[in-house]
């Protein structure tokens, strides 16, 4: 059997090495690391995949947030609520911009942020809200666009781990995760869905005022040679990354549906075990089929789990040389730099429940029968004893 690792990313390379490392000796035959014309071909591509009117790249996940909390003008003292069950980035861009971070908890079976949390959280001081879309599901972004409209909010979508996930309106509308707020953002970490070989990340919006006031951001504040407007930042894609992530983007889907397909071998394993919470899927009609379904893409399979000893689990799998992960050991209410006496920890039953019981499997696009085989046979070994 092959080493089993969290995310393998050779494989995906071995298919499209014919096209990316002549793109990329190209840039540096032609020393046009720096927006290439290949910034502007991926920039164009992603706009036409995602459906939507502007994609500005930068330089990556985090910064495309704090970009987007800067071209929505939000000022120090404005509220944001965002989940208290996420990566760091998304609390520390709202804290850098000494904009009041809002944590509140996040739904028991999709994990992502609860729509009657945010509405208690809802002060007159509140600007924006940023639901994140977590492990590869979005969420209920109906809801929130609902909430947002009634109090004159924006919307932004941090994106990073859901790009090219489906969103399925009540009326069946469907749109890409991401395109649906004011502004959207995303990561192109390499362990990321859509991932390049270092960092990088975009923005998204189709709204062509904010589309306007981003370029010039991104861009030390710049709309013409030298003329600053506005305070900026350095953030560029450059064209190295944009190359493979251009080669790679045409393959997302099927990226995709190989995540999707692990998952629902996991799923297998799993299901009805007293003791295992297999990964919920939102859409009804699909039924955690996603052969038919591009609810979930699966960015990490998090199992929750009952009455087991977690970090047993954990050891043990290791033990087997079985990679796994715990997205996120920690709330964010509880980490030094983000806790504050406004927080009560009655109101994060979920995100105190969460953090002492998800595990995330291995999942990338590489996985194979056998290595799949292998990890839910350990995991139920431990389980069942
Ligand atoms: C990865 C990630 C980010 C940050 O992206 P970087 O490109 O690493 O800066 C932000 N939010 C979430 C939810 C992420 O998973």
């Amino acid at each position: 059997m092959r080493k089993i690792q969290m995310v393998d990313l050779k494989g995906q390379y071995n298919a499209i090495k014919d096209i990316v490392n002549p793109d990329i000796q190209e840039i540096i035959d032609n020393a046009s690391f720096i927006n290439g014309p290949k910034v502007h071909e991926f920039q164009k591509n992603l706009e036409t995949y995602l459906d939507v009117k502007h994609v500005i790249p930068c330089a990556n996940g985090t910064d495309a947030l704090q970009i987007a909390m800067m071209g929505l003008g939000l000022k120090p003292g404005d509220e944001v609520i965002t989940a208290d069950f996420t990566f760091a980035a998304t609390v520390e861009v709202i804290a850098l911009l000494q904009l009041t971070p809002v944590l509140v908890d996040v739904n028991p079976n999709d994990f992502n942020i609860n729509i009657e949390a945010i509405k208690k959280a809802i002060t007159p001081k509140t600007k924006a809200i940023v639901p994140v879309h977590l492990f590869g599901q979005v969420a209920n972004m109906e809801a929130i666009m609902e909430l947002a409209e009634a109090h004159n909010l924006y919307v932004i979508e941090d994106n990073a781990q859901a790009i090219g996930a489906d969103y399925t309106y009540s009326n069946g509308k469907k749109a890409k995760a991401g395109t649906i707020g004011h502004v959207g953002s995303t990561s192109f970490f390499p362990s990321k869905n859509l991932g390049c070989y270092g960092d990088g990340g975009a923005i998204f919006t189709n709204d062509d005022d904010l589309a306007h006031i981003i370029r010039g951001i991104v861009n030390h504040g710049m709309y013409e040679r030298y003329h600053h407007d506005v305070v900026g930042v350095n953030s560029r894609l450059d064209s190295i990354q944009a190359a493979v992530l251009n080669a790679k983007l045409p393959h997302l889907d099927a990226y995709n549906k190989a995540r999707q397909a692990a998952a629902m071998k996991y799923d297998a394993a799993f299901k009805n075990h007293e003791n295992i919470e297999i990964p919920f899927r939102k859409s009804n009609d699909c039924e955690g089929n996603c052969a038919t379904c591009d609810c979930h893409v699966f960015h990490q399979y998090t199992l929750k789990l009952n009455n087991v000893d977690r970090d047993g689990l954990v050891k043990f799998l290791n033990a087997h040389d079985i990679p796994c992960g715990v997205y996120y050991p920690i709330p964010l209410h509880n980490q030094k730099a983000y806790a504050d006496e406004r927080y009560n920890e009655a109101d994060f039953p979920v995100t105190n429940d969460l953090v002492k019981t998800v595990i995330s499997l291995p999942m990338h696009t590489e996985l194979d029968d056998e290595q799949i085989e292998f990890i839910t046979s350990k995991v139920l070994e431990y389980i069942n004893g």
